[in-house]
């Protein structure tokens, strides 16, 4: 089947099981859409919901951030892993967006990735969420489902962002980019399952992936390490 046949039948599953795409981080602005993106990175979405309501109620605006101590920002946000970065970067962004942008957010990537802590997936996510400007963030995550249903073989997340938006229509990329981490999430565990009994895999793996399945499934030796 061909790379954009494959995209086609994927695209259809995936709108009949997600019809509705919910922002997964809550937020109020696209300030603090921002900073709950920014804050995602090495944690869960559901952690970053548990500090946003304090860290916005003592700072819900770039004015109202950029008062506060780096360490009272560490201390709202500490159960997030890489607190004491994330605190620092959020303060100073939000002085950047004083002094840059009069307290808004810029709705480009080149101003978006200029700022403190934010790279190019995070940028993606502001885009699309924030100002519905088609974007195509790619994590680690969507990387991977991408080359295991063979609509990539990028080597990096670059590589898989231009090959995802090649193939899928472009009005479709902000809600495809949450389909696909919503069926990432409920249905594809790290390691050690059956590719027969996945709604897309079934069909769509590549042979290079049933292949890698099929060893990792097979018995192995006490001392022997389980990578996926
Ligand atoms: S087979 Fe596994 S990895 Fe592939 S999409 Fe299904 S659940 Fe995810």
């Amino acid at each position: 089947m061909k790379r954009k046949e494959k995209a086609e039948r994927i695209q259809t599953m995936l709108e009949e099981l997600y019809p509705e795409t919910p922002v997964p981080l809550d937020h109020e602005s696209p300030f603090q859409l921002l900073v709950a993106v920014l804050m995602s990175a090495q944690t869960t979405d559901l952690k970053v919901n548990q500090v946003t309501p304090e860290l916005f109620r003592q700072g819900p605006t770039p004015e109202k951030m950029a008062k506060l101590e780096v360490a009272t920002i560490q201390s709202l946000i500490r159960e997030v892993g890489l607190a004491p970065t994330k605190a620092k970067n959020i303060r100073r962004l939000s002085e950047l967006l004083i002094e840059r942008h009069q307290g808004n957010i810029p709705n480009t990537f080149e101003e978006l990735e200029a700022l403190p802590g934010v790279g190019h997936k995070t940028a993606g996510v502001v885009l699309a969420q924030a100002f519905n400007i088609p974007a195509f963030p790619v994590d680690t995550h969507i990387h991977r489902l991408a080359a295991r249903w063979g609509l990539s073989n990028g080597k990096n997340v670059d590589q898989t962002e231009k090959d995802l938006k090649a193939v899928f229509p472009k009005d479709a990329w902000n809600d495809l980019h949450l389909q696909i981490i919503f069926f990432g999430r409920e249905y594809c565990p790290a390691r050690f399952h059956d590719l027969s009994q996945c709604p897309i895999c079934s069909w769509a793996a590549t042979k290079k992936r049933i292949n890698e399945e099929a060893k990792m499934n097979k018995p192995k030796s006490k001392k022997s390490k389980r990578n996926t």
